[in-house]
């Protein structure tokens, strides 16, 4: 069977879900069609939410909210560990469907896949952790103590290009915190969020448990995703996408007083310093550069190189690039991928040039790759730090070199962007690693030392500063975003008192 039909999809889809058995899409709803990247093939077409739709979810996912709250957390935590084995059962036909439709490399699909499996087991061992704090109160005879409560609603949105995985650093952590998920993907990767929907509606049906997953696939106008902003049902809105967008997402969930979560662009640098190794630096500068085509939010933009190794390093880097296989993702000997759409083919285009009217000097690279397909070829551009096309993250694989003479420059170099998602540093002297781990060293929420800015682990916590949001997601203690938090005093004494030695008596 296809890889499709191994997933239950067919076409056209309903892209609204309420749960189980719950499928539904407005009548005359707009129709997206979902087209295989790498050749234009259409895979399926799903018939869009409508203002119907989004009333019906999230009538449901409210209502979901009030039972799932008083399931206990570790219960809940069984649900996700029963998500977490569908998914290795799916694993080779969800991955599949990841590069059909977003154009990833096969490998980096499965890993998307393995991501969320690991995801799921954090999330179930998490389920048994969600402390409170007792503290110790300045009165006699009371107990102070900080609980945490879920929030109802979620709202995840999610980009494109981690079409499942980033779904799921949310939903498995806002699932045994007690809420509702509602996910809204991108209009670019629709079926990989219905196959994932089915994969929880059959954990959810087996088990009788409220249907605290659902599904809205808004249309390319994002019509019921500005909804969702202003929406105050929505107790929290996660959303991951370009700073762009989440600038009018956080001031719209603002302008409510709502909770939000951002994880938002970068451009993300590696520093060479004279004395690092290079048989560590070269497979990190071309994994960073070249996976997912550069589209991956810490995908390696600036490469920062100690003047002395410069030449030698670009001279390996355009050597290295000329064996990456450009081509079919599902072919287990490419490398690279096409890029998402016809768009971000121009965009790779109009910044390559715009680069070079700026003075770049283009190594290798610089073209789309001609026939059916979104391809382009990987680039490697000499440039400077302060020029418009390095200071923006362009989606595509452009990889900036630049030279810097002292240490203290290169992290100079590396901070001085709008965004801090991810950055490293490549050296063999401890003491440089250890400054740019310091409070002078990097600005960026990921610092790492001989290894590159992409391929984060689930069970850090993962998120930037900047305009890259500041918010942080998946591990360490990523899931007290998707809790309210509540201090509670009880008195157990016979002689209440007040705080700070305040004296209230009513006369007689
Ligand atoms: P995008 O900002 O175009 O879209 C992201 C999501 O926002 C999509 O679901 C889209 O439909 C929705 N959207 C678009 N306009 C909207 C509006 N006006 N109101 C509400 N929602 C709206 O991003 P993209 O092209 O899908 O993804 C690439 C971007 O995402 C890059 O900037 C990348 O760095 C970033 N990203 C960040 C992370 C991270 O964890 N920091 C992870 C993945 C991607």
């Amino acid at each position: 069977m296809n890889v499709l039909g191994r997933l239950g999809i067919e076409s056209p889809e309903d892209g609204a879900c309420s749960g189980p058995g719950n499928w539904h899409a407005a009548a005359g709803a707009a129709v997206l069609e979902s087209r295989n990247p790498a050749n234009g093939e259409l895979l399926a077409t799903v018939r869009c939410a409508g203002s119907e739709d989004y009333a019906r979810v999230m009538a449901v996912a409210r209502e979901a909210a009030l039972a799932w709250r008083t399931v206990p957390a570790p219960k809940r935590g069984e649900i996700v560990r029963q998500i977490g084995d569908a998914l290795r059962q799916h694993k080779d036909a969800l991955g599949s469907l990841v590069s059909l439709e977003v154009g990833k490399i096969k490998a980096e699909g499965d890993g998307e896949v393995q991501e969320m499996i690991d995801m799921a087991d954090f999330a179930v061992g998490q389920s048994r952790m969600l402390y409170g704090l007792t503290l110790p109160s300045e009165r006699p005879d009371h107990a102070m103590r900080e609980l945490w409560h879920p929030l109802g609603v979620v709202a995840v949105m999610t980009a494109f290009n981690f079409p499942v995985a980033v779904w799921s650093w949310n939903a498995f952590l806002s699932a045994i915190c007690g809420n509702a998920t509602v996910w809204k993907p991108s209009p670019k990767s629709p079926l990989t969020a219905i196959a994932v929907q089915k994969i929880c509606n059959g954990v959810l049906e087996r088990n009788g448990a409220p249907p605290v997953f659902q599904l809205l696939v808004d249309g390319p106008e994002n019509v019921l995703a500005r909804r969702m902003v202003e929406d105050p049902a929505v107790d929290l809105l996660s959303f991951t996408g370009s700073s762009r967008v989440g600038r009018a997402v956080a001031s719209g969930v603002a302008g409510r007083f709502g909770k939000y979560l951002l994880e938002l662009s970068g451009n993300n640098a590696i520093i060479v310093d004279h004395d690092a190794d290079p048989g560590l630096a070269l497979p990190s500068i071309v994994f960073g550069a070249v996976g997912t085509a550069g589209q991956r939010c810490t995908t390696t933009r600036r490469l920062i190189v100690h003047r002395s190794r410069e030449q030698e390093l670009v001279s390996s880097l355009a050597a290295a690039y000329a064996q990456v296989k450009v081509g079919d993702p599902l072919e287990p000997s490419t490398l690279m991928g096409p890029l998402v759409d016809a768009d971000a083919v121009r965009a790779f285009e109009a910044t390559v040039a715009a680069a070079i009217a700026e003075g770049a000097e283009l190594v290798c690279g610089g073209k789309r790759i001609e026939g059916a397909g979104h391809f382009v070829q990987p680039t490697i551009l000499r440039a400077r730090n302060d020029m418009a096309c390095v200071q923006q993250e362009t989606f595509a694989p452009i990889l900036y070199v630049m030279p810097f003479d002292t240490l203290e420059e290169g992290i100079a170099m590396n901070n001085a962007s709008r965004f801090g998602l991810s950055s490293a540093l490549f050296t063999r002297d401890l003491r440089s690693a250890e400054r740019w781990l310091s409070a002078a060293g990097s600005d960026c929420g990921i610092a790492n030392v001989n290894i590159g800015t992409s391929g984060a682990e689930i069970g850090g916590a993962f998120g930037g500063e900047k305009e890259t949001g500041g918010g942080r997601e998946a591990g360490s203690d990523a899931w007290k975003a998707y809790m309210r938090r509540q201090t509670s005093t009880v008195f157990h004494g016979e002689r209440p008192v007040l705080a700070q030695g305040l004296e209230f008596r009513l006369p007689g």
